[in-house]
């Protein structure tokens, strides 16, 4: 069988490929944080005034319609794909869904499941289609983040000579692809993103502070799951040496979240 997403070959009865469904998952997984970015440029066009050249205040830039309108869009489309979804999936367990959030939330909850099914390739798309909008309506360019070397192999016409490229991949804030500064090559960054805080057991700050860290990643944790987590002995409290205080890190968290079946997280 072949994806019909990209036509790679995948296994018999799934409608993606490992990549494209690891795309599906990171497109609803980051839709807090494509929330928050719309709503940070909406808040910022509205309510912003303009500082005029004799220190008067210009009246206040008007509210970006662009995003107004493509986040509408976006938002209704996910609820409304969330409820077709579950009246195919489920027609005894039908849902209501009131916020955006808890459609993504139910959409990716369902994601092993829309694998199997052939609409799968159309939601995907559409729903990679409205985030794309969404971001490009921002009206700053979204943070971007440093995640290691490119080392790709490069090789010099004149004399033959293959170096490692030493230029440094850059990734958008809600993005799980990167380019490199130097020879701008394009990498897939969802394993770097995750080594990074795998990797992250130097860091150690409150509960809350990392866990709202790897919500901005893309890592659906809800606080209050993660303090049960510490309650009951799963997550143990590191202290820093330098300031003597008690905290997490976001390896510790991440490793306890991914030991918890997606079923039940
Ligand atoms: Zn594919
Ligand atoms: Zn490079």
């Amino acid at each position: 069988m072949t994806c019909l997403v990209c036509e790679y070959t995948t296994v018999e009865g799934l409608c993606l490929c490992n990549h494209c469904d690891t795309r599906l998952r990171a497109v609803l997984d980051r839709v807090p944080a494509t929330l928050r970015t719309a709503a940070a440029t909406l808040a910022n066009q509205g309510v912003q005034p303009r500082v005029g050249s004799a220190g008067t205040s210009a009246p206040g830039a008007p509210l970006n319609l662009d995003m107004a309108e493509r986040l509408g869009e976006y938002e209704r489309r996910l609820t409304e794909l969330a409820h077709w979804v579950n009246g195919r999936e489920e027609p005894k367990h039908l849902r209501i869904f009131t916020t955006t959030f808890h459609a993504a939330e139910y959409l990716r909850a369902m994601a092993h499941h829309l694998r199997k099914r052939e609409f799968v390739a159309d939601i995907y798309l559409e729903l990679r289609d409205l985030e794309r909008r969404v971001i490009s309506a921002a009206d700053r360019p979204i943070q971007k983040r440093p995640l290691g070397e490119c080392g790709a192999l490069l090789m010099d016409d004149a004399t033959n000579v293959i170096t490692r490229c030493a230029g440094v991949v850059e990734g958008h804030e809600t993005a799980t692809t990167g380019r490199c500064r130097e020879c701008h090559r394009e990498h897939d960054l969802t394993q770097r993103i995750t080594d990074r805080f795998a990797q992250a057991w130097h860091h150690i700050a409150p509960l809350s502070v990392v866990v709202r860290a790897l919500n901005d990643a893309g890592y659906p944790i809800k606080y209050e799951r993660a303090k049960k987590w510490a309650q009951r002995g799963k997550l143990h409290p590191r202290c820093d040496l330098k300031s003597r205080q008690e905290g997490h890190s976001p390896a510790d968290v991440l490793i306890v979240f991914q030991s918890i079946p997606l079923s039940k997280r």
